[in-house]
């Protein structure tokens, strides 16, 4: 695909690697809550759940998607960050289409979390663009989560 064709589709869009064959799939924010399958494999791409990212996927899943894309970091063993979590979900759920909801696990993608130094988690941190447009530490009620995400 050309980076003209890119640059004038109107149409925003996420680009996520499918969770079972790990193949890189473009979807339209149209089509987002149409519970879109990989190209490759047809596996559900559940985007109306938050999306693991890792080392491996945050950076070019960060550059490529033209939605803003709300990263949820946290660990396993963290209490706020359970406790926040059922507000990252219903946020998943009703923002689909509007905002990408993901999450990255701190002990598991140590490098991403390093270079955003998270200090304290859970951190939620908010890209428009490919950038840091809001940041918020500490376990936050949803409402808080969807004003960060200006849903
Ligand atoms: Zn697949």
């Amino acid at each position: 695909m050309s980076t003209a064709q890119q640059t004038t589709s109107q149409a925003r869009h996420v680009t996520l690697p499918c969770p079972s064959c790990g193949r890189w799939n473009r979807v339209s924010a149209s089509r987002m809550a149409d519970g879109p399958k990989c190209g490759v494999c047809g596996t559900a791409m559940h985007l109306d759940h938050p999306v693991l990212l890792t080392d491996a996927t945050f950076d070019r899943v960060i550059r490529e998607s033209t939605l803003p894309v709300l990263v949820d970091f946290y660990a396993d063993w963290c209490g706020p960050c359970k406790m926040m979590a059922p507000a990252v979900e219903e946020l998943a759920r009703t923002s689909v289409g509007t905002l990408l909801v993901t999450k990255l696990d701190t002990d598991a993608s140590p490098q991403t979390a390093g270079r955003f130094q998270i200090r304290g988690i859970p951190t939620t941190i908010v890209f428009r663009d490919g950038r840091e447009s809001g940041r918020q530490t500490g376990a936050v009620p949803l409402a808080a989560l969807r004003q960060l995400g200006g849903v």
